[in-house]
């Protein structure tokens, strides 16, 4: 007899722990580390799942232990590496053990039992499907007008009427309108039955496929590429980095990195930091390889995302490409991980488990002996600094492919446009730049960095500004759809034109940053198309590869949008980059906010003088004198380096220290604040027992920024320390002392959070 070690699947602190549980006879083929078991639990023996963390012999008494009931897949759903990956990830992240390994396992999933023709019970997944529907307006009426149709629906049925309007123009996936609208469900059953809508089950997405495949061959590598491919092979890092500009041949090297890796039986994988902005990518790793690869992103349905999961955890696919959450496949034998465009922000996990995919993907390589490439044109500072400190493996790739010069740039200091009597948001010079460049039907990306910028709702005589009902943030107006939005909790509410304070008839309204900017673009360049891209005007499936295609066949002159037009597209045309204000970013309160701004501009000037036209690049600008300023603008990545570390290490932030964040929320305000001092109170004392001598900087207890989000107060410790060891072995004492297991706040611990 056999004894299985399970975790309960409950997230419940008290019961994370493991279970001793007895393995029948009939089922010790099948019960064993990772897979998914049933058994009795509580007083009312409730069949639950559970999980086999370990097997181990019975004890002298195992009389009074319970048997497992049955078995749920007949094969172990987690495999030997990722179950110490699990056992990683709780650790550095103080979670639940099955908060970690649901995140693995492709879900939601249902456990169904039948009795089979032995009247034997039988367990087995069904898989709950998460259906897709998309909604449209009803066909009846052909020839109707969208006011024909309003006038039908009752006047003060506002979010009726917003849907049909919305509806009006396009269908719209269910998902995005309950994202919305709350509670809309309802409302649009209740239009279906009255036949203004009808619904469409969806087929799940499938990635803009960009044309025929076709195997292509490798091109032969230049001398510099040669040279990284034998360094890395002969390099005892476990990690390498290659830097270089965008167009320099990185992506060239990861292939053949992995061409080598595969000849030798194992399996690739490949991340990219936003698979819907990549399609090129796949397209490529494909036509290389000619092989069926995994393709994995948030917006695959749970069925194909099984499907893809066991094809990995056989073998039968062995290059998977991907977002993040690629990172958690059941993988055999990994010999290699490429991270591109590393210093992306998407890499951190703001979700549990908050994990920051370069080190678990160096902790996953480990396990495996496997190697982590990470590439980028501008490195995150912590990358670098290891890359040239010799814990990573070094390459350099300064010169792009096509032998072509970066773009020039020029930085125009706003404050003297202010000064000489220019209140407009462009500059003389990019006015000037703009009209030559539209006179020679060349194209022009402009970046302006925050959507939501001037987009609040205030009444000019008492100043009253429009807020949500459940989170402390002001709602943002989008004039498209004429409606409120909160940006943290997607509550939406009508425009109001009376002041709700004063009565006043003065409320002000403008458009989101964005968008407000495409109305003045017009003003200025009549005959212009300005085409804008942000996360509202892209929310539709395929409106990005959409948009893409229409500026590359030159149906727009103007790509107007946020962080989305800095990534990696490839428009030949484009001549011009306008950087609108840099200094959105530069004032951001974080300690990264240089990196940031210095990565944006970088990239965003990189679009410009992709074809044989030479691009041009004009950054506006209060702060012109600032180093990551005028370090991006002479391309220099090592100078601001070197600034930007010796800045941190005066003031000891990462990588110099690390940032520990201890987040609190609950329902009651007064008992948040209370049980986040208690917490502050327990980890202090435990710290000074366990080494008094220990240097760590421990903010007192704070208020988040927005205290309330819907309807939860958040406070929060940050702790910044030189001994993340220590302070993860005395968090992980407070987080199991039996004050904390009595709190009612729900707590969360993040390692080098995203702020
Ligand atoms: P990065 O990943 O740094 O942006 P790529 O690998 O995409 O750079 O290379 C830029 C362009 O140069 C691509 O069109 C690629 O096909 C081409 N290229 C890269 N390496 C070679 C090579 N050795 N010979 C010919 N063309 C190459
Ligand atoms: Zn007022
Ligand atoms: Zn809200």
């Amino acid at each position: 007899m056999k004894i299985a070690q399970v975790y309960i699947n409950q997230l419940n602190i008290h019961l994370d722990r493991l279970f001793d549980y007895l393995v029948p006879k009939h089922l010790e083929s099948q019960v064993i580390p990772g897979s998914r078991v049933v058994v009795p639990f509580g007083f009312g023996n409730k069949s639950i799942d559970a999980l086999v963390w370990d097997l181990k012999s019975p004890p002298s008494d195992s009389s009074k232990l319970k048997s497992i009931l049955g078995v749920v897949e007949h094969f172990p759903v987690l495999d030997h590496q990722q179950l110490k990956t699990c056992r990683f990830l709780q650790q550095v992240h103080h979670s639940l053990f099955m908060d970690v390994a649901n995140a693995f396992y492709p879900g939601p999933i249902q456990i169904r039992k039948h009795k089979d023709s032995n009247g034997v019970l039988r367990y087995y997944v069904g898989q709950k499907d998460r259906e897709s529907w998309l909604w449209k307006i009803s066909q009846r009426n052909p020839n109707q007008t969208l006011e024909q149709l309003l006038s039908t629906v009752r006047s003060n049925a506002t979010v009726q009427r917003e849907i049909l309007t919305l509806l009006w123009e396009s269908p719209i996936e269910e998902a995005v309108l309950t994202a919305r609208f709350r509670g809309v469900k309802k409302t649009l059953e209740s239009l279906r039955s009255a036949g203004f809508l009808e619904k469409h089950r969806m087929k799940s997405m499938e990635l803009e496929d960009p044309g025929p495949l076709e195997v292509q061959g490798a091109p032969r590598l230049t001398e510099a590429q040669q040279q990284i491919l034998e360094d890395f092979e002969k390099g005892f890092q476990q990690t390498h980095l290659i830097h270089g500009v965008t167009g320099s041949g990185k992506t060239e090297v990861y292939l053949h990195m992995m061409e080598a890796a595969l000849k030798k039986d194992k399996t690739c994988l490949y991340l990219v930091p936003e698979i819907s902005l990549t399609p090129q990518t796949i397209h490529r790793v494909k036509a290389r390889f000619g092989q069926e690869i995994a393709v994995i992103h948030s917006r695959i349905s749970d069925g194909e995302r099984l499907e893809q999961y066991k094809k990995i955890a056989t073998k039968e696919i062995r290059i998977i490409v991907g977002a993040r959450s690629a990172i958690l496949s059941p993988f055999q034998d990994l010999g290699l991980i490429v991270i591109d465009e590393e210093h992306e922000n998407t890499y951190k996990s703001s979700n549990r488990p908050r994990f920051d995919t370069v080190s678990l993907a160096q902790e996953i390589a480990r396990l495996h002996g496997a190697k982590v490439v990470l590439g980028s044109a501008t490195p995150s500072i912590g990358t670098y600094y290891l890359a040239k400190n010799g814990q990573y493996g070094f390459h350099r790739l300064p010169d792009r492919m096509n032998g072509q010069d970066m773009p020039a740039s020029l930085v125009v200091d706003m404050r003297v446009e202010l000064q000489s009597g220019n209140r407009s948001f462009l500059s003389r010079t990019l006015y000037a730049s703009m009209r030559e460049a539209l006179k020679r039907k060349e194209q022009i990306i402009l970046f302006l960095n925050k959507r939501g910028y001037f987009s609040y709702v205030f009444c000019r005589d008492c100043g009253y500004v429009v807020k949500c009902k459940q989170c402390d943030v002001t709602m943002t107006y989008h004039g498209e759809d004429n409606r409120l939005e909160c940006h943290y909790c997607k509550a939406t509410a009508p425009v109001q034109h009376q002041c709700p304070a004063c009565g006043s008839r003065k409320m002000k309204y403008s458009g989101t940053g964005t968008e407000r900017m495409q109305n003045m673009l017009q003003k200025y360049f009549p005959h212009a198309t300005v085409l804008r891209m942000d996360t509202d005007s892209m929310k539709k499936k395929d409106a990005i590869a959409d948009a893409v295609e229409d500026f590359t066949l030159g149906k727009a002159d103007i790509l107007l949008g946020t962080q989305m037009v800095t990534k990696g597209f490839d428009f030949e045309n484009v001549t011009l980059v306008g950087v609108l204000l840099a200094d959105l970013t530069l004032n951001f309160p974080d300690y990264r906010s240089s990196e940031r701004t210095f990565q944006l501009i970088t990239q965003v000037a990189g679009r410009a003088g992709r074809g044989n036209k030479k691009g041009n690049v004009v950054i506006q600008t209060y702060e012109p004198d600032h180093y990551a300023i005028t370090h991006a603008q002479q391309h220099d990545y090592e100078g601001f380096y070197e600034k930007e570390v010796a800045y941190r290490k005066m003031n000891r932030y990462p990588p110099f220290s690390t940032l520990m964040y201890i987040g609190f929320s609950g329902n009651d305000e007064k008992e948040v604040a209370k049980e986040c001092s208690e917490y502050h109170r327990l980890l202090s004392a435990e710290v000074t027992k366990t080494d008094p001598s220990l240097v760590f900087e421990a903010y007192p207890p704070s208020k988040s920024n927005i205290v309330r989000v819907n309807n939860k107060y958040r406070y929060y410790i940050l702790i910044k320390t030189e001994h993340v060891d220590a302070f993860q072995e005395a968090i992980h004492h407070v987080q199991r002392s039996k004050e904390t297991k009595q709190f009612k706040s729900t707590i969360f611990v993040d390692v080098n959070p995203n702020f």
